[in-house]
């Protein structure tokens, strides 16, 4: 703990006095961040580094294994995070943000290794899909270090489409008010791969490159053609 009072120290004397001014500001008029992003708990995965977010600017809810429950009337903190952050904040972009080396992903494809921790074990259910689609869609050369990689990625694929599930971030796609973004942080390397939903795979950023999105708004609705008569019962 030594470290982190030490950290405390230097913070609120060397960095809090050079940004005072933005602290009470967002003191004073509450906060309006940009995006939120859920992450992987890892302590390697900092999203505010990775994006060079200062305070007030990026919404965060970090879990093992950056994972979205599918919605379901059961409370549950990632779910009041989504709602909160959509409905009251009015986020216009939700990033889930995967990594390399996720002992989270080592645990879906090891599941015996979580014999002593069964709440681990029954939270990385919400993960399964992902290790499946690995294990029988993927080649079954990967080796042990690609096959975590290949989990990890589709681990991203999937919880988007349980964030489509939540009815506040359904309703904010029909309306075009929300996109949604896959992202995978390399922890070797620094670098973020982005997930590109129209061509269903992740690929690097590239400057002066329109950033790739996993789930674009679809606008107003037109599932219902207006002159359709409803149907009696
Ligand atoms: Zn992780």
């Amino acid at each position: 703990m030594g470290d982190l009072l030490k950290g405390i120290s230097s913070f609120r004397g060397d960095v809090f006095p050079d940004h005072s001014a933005l602290y009470r500001k967002l003191a004073r008029e509450g906060q309006s961040p940009q995006a939120l992003m859920i992450s992987c708990a890892d302590s390697r995965v900092m999203p505010e580094t990775i994006t060079q977010s200062g305070p007030g600017e990026l919404f965060v809810c970090r879990n093992a294994g950056n994972i979205v429950p599918p919605f379901q009337t059961l409370n549950g903190g990632v779910s009041s995070a989504i709602e909160y952050a959509v409905v009251a904040l009015g986020v216009r972009d939700i990033i889930i943000c995967g990594h390399s080396d996720c002992g989270a992903m080592k645990g879906l494809c090891h599941p015996d290794a979580l014999g002593k921790m069964p709440n681990v074990a029954a939270w990385l259910k919400h993960s399964h899909a992902a290790h499946s689609i690995v294990c029988e869609a993927y080649p079954p050369s990967l080796d042990e270090k690609e096959k975590v990689r290949a989990v990890a990625m589709e681990n991203v694929v999937v919880q988007l489409d349980h964030l489509r599930t939540h009815p506040s971030v359904a309703a904010k796609l029909a309306k075009s008010e929300v996109t949604l973004h896959g992202w995978f942080f390399d922890i070797e390397t620094g670098d973020v791969l982005v997930y590109d939903g129209a061509a269903a795979r992740f690929t690097e950023i590239r400057d002066h490159q329109a950033l790739p999105v996993a789930v674009r708004g679809r606008g107003v609705p037109h599932v219902i053609p207006a002159t359709a008569p409803m149907a009696a019962e």
